[in-house]
C-alpha cells in the first residue's frame, strides 16, 4: 500500500492544524515556529532565545488509547486509564473493553462502544489484548476533520509489521471493515504511531499504566542524539516539553529517538533500522561521545589493559582502535564482543534479584567489561529502576550502590552536555 507522503501537506498547513489542535494550549506568543527542517521534513525551531528550564509547549494528545502491552494490567479503564476490579471490568454493554463506571455515564466511550459492538467481538468473556490494543488505532475514526488532516500530515514510514497489528485485531471481531478505505486509514494510523508515538506512563490513583499516544507537535521534533528538551506526561493526556539547556534563537528543538545511553553504533544501528535515516550530530560524529566513552570494551593485546573504541564513525562497520597501545582490531571480532557482554549482563538483569545484581556489576563485570561500557551503564540504570519502582526493604549497602550509580550515571549525562534531560529529571525524582 502507498502511504501518501505526509510532506505533500504544505508546511505553512500544517502549523495551522497545529495552532487549531493546541487550541487553549496554544500561546499567544510562543516561543517556537514549524518550518523546513534541515535534519528532515519539517521541524520545530526557537523564534527566541530559550532559557534551560523554560517550557516550551504543553499539547494534548492526537489520539491515544492502552499499549495492551504484555507487562501491563489489562483491565485498566480504556479512557481515562485508572484500575478496575478484575471480575468487574468489562464495559457492561458489552464492548469487550475495559471501562468504568463513571466514563461509561460521561458518555466518553458511547461512539468506540457503538462500532466495536457493531464489529462484533468474538470473545466478550474477557479482555483480548489484540483487540483492546486497535483501540488506539479506531479512534482515528473519530477525529474532526483538521485533527484528520492533521494526521495525515504527520510522517508516517511503513515498517515489517504496519499491517500485522490491524491483521491480528480483526481476528477477534466477527465484523472487522474489510473495505480498502477503511483499511488504508488504519494502516496508515498505525505507520504514524510506529513513526511518532510517545509511550507514555499514566499514574491515575497510583496505577502506572503505560499508553501509546500520538502528540502532532511534539511528534514533528526531529532527532539528536543529546537533545534540547526533555519531555514528561502530566497526565494520560498531555505532554509537556521543557528546555533541557540553552536553546538559541534559530536553533532546532530536538528530542531523541533512542536511549540516551546507549553507544553510537547501538545507536545508529538502531536509527538506520527503525527511522531509516543515519544521524550526523555531534556526538555521533565524536568517537569518544564527549570522553563518555560508551562504546568502549577491553583491549585483548596481551599486556595491555587499555581500552578500544571505534575508530571512525561514518560506517556501521568500522574498525576498533585501542587508545593504549594503538592496536586496531576489525569490527566483527569486537561486535562478537559486544553481543557477549550485552547478552551475559541482559541475562542477568531479567534473571537477578536487585541484591544479586549488584554483587555482578560490582564483582563480575568488571572482569569483561569497562565500567564505561554501556550496556553496564545500563545495567545499573536497570538497578535504579527497580529500586524506584518497587519500594520494598533495601540494605544501606544496597542503597548507597544505587547512590553512586546514580552518580557516576548523572557524571555521563553531564559529559555528554545533556542538561536537564528526560533521564536526568527521572532518576532524580523530578518526574514522578
Ligand atoms: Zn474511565
Ligand atoms: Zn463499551
Ligand atoms: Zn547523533
Ligand atoms: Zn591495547
Amino acid at each position: 500500500m502507498a502511504l501518501e507522503n505526509a510532506n505533500t501537506i504544505p508546511t505553512a498547513e500544517v502549523a495551522h492544524l497545529i495552532d487549531l489542535h493546541l487550541g487553549d494550549l496554544c500561546e499567544q506568543e510562543p516561543s517556537w515556529q514549524v518550518v523546513d527542517s534541515p535534519i528532515s521534513g519539517r521541524g520545530i525551531f526557537a523564534r527566541r532565545d530559550i532559557k534551560r528550564g523554560e517550557l516550551i509547549f504543553r499539547e494534548r494528545t492526537l489520539l491515544n488509547g492502552p499499549t495492551a502491552s504484555k507487562d501491563t494490567v489489562l483491565n485498566t479503564c480504556a479512557v481515562c486509564f485508572r484500575l478496575l476490579d478484575e471480575d468487574k471490568a468489562l464495559c457492561a454493554a458489552g464492548c469487550a473493553l475495559p471501562i468504568c463506571d463513571a466514563c461509561q455515564q460521561s458518555g466518553a466511550h458511547d461512539m468506540e462502544c457503538k462500532l466495536f459492538r457493531y464489529w462484533v467481538p468474538k470473545d466478550t468473556t474477557r479482555i483480548v489484548p489484540y483487540a483492546l490494543r486497535i483501540l488506539s488505532v479506531m479512534r482515528c475514526y473519530f477525529l474532526c476533520p483538521e485533527k484528520r488532516r492533521l494526521l495525515l500530515a504527520m510522517q508516517a514510514n511503513p515498517d515489517k509489521y504496519y499491517k500485522r497489528e490491524v491483521e491480528r485485531a480483526a481476528e477477534c471481531f466477527e465484523n472487522f471493515p474489510t473495505d480498502k478505505e477503511t483499511l488504508g486509514f488504519f494502516y496508515r494510523t498505525v505507520s504514524v504511531y510506529n513513526t511518532n508515538a510517545f509511550e507514555g506512563r499514566s499514574i491515575v490513583d497510583g496505577h502506572e499504566t503505560s499508553v501509546r499516544a500520538l502528540f502532532a507537535l511534539a511528534g514533528l521534533m526531529n532527532h539528536n542524539c543529546t537533545p534540547n528538551v526533555s519531555h514528561h506526561f502530566e497526565n494520560a493526556q498531555t505532554i509537556v516539553v521543557t528546555a533541557a539547556r540553552d536553546i538559541a534563537q534559530g536553533e532546532e528543538i530536538t528530542a531523541t529517538y533512542t536511549k540516551i545511553l546507549w553507544s553510537t553504533l547501538a545507536r545508529q544501528l538502531f536509527l538506520r533500522g527503525t527511522k531509516h535515516f543515519t544521524c550526523r550530530c555531534k556526538r555521533c560524529l565524536d568517537p569518544t561521545e564527549n570522553g563518555t566513552y560508551l562504546s568502549a570494551l577491553f583491549c585483548r593485546e596481551q599486556g595491555c589493559k587499555g581500552i578500544v573504541i571505534p575508530e571512525h564513525t561514518k560506517t556501521l562497520q568500522p574498525d576498533w582502535r585501542c587508545v593504549t597501545c594503538d592496536t586496531v582490531a576489525p569490527h566483527a571480532k569486537m561486535s562478537r564482543y559486544q553481543d557477549f557482554a550485552l547478552n551475559t549482563i541482559n541475562n542477568r538483569i531479567n534473571t537477578s534479584t536487585v541484591h544479586d545484581l549488584i554483587t555482578f556489576i560490582n564483582d563480575m563485570c568488571p572482569r569483561f567489561c569497562p565500567p564505561s561500557n554501556y550496556v553496564l551503564v545500563e545495567a545499573k540504570l536497570n538497578v535504579i529502576w527497580r529500586m524506584q519502582r518497587f519500594k520494598g526493604d533495601f540494605t544501606e549497602e544496597e542503597v548507597r550502590h544505587r547512590d553512586r550509580y546514580r552518580e557516576e550515571i548523572l557524571e555521563i549525562l553531564e559529559k555528554l552536555g545533556a542538561g536537564d534531560c528526560t533521564l536526568k529529571k527521572l532518576i532524580t525524582n523530578e518526574i514522578p
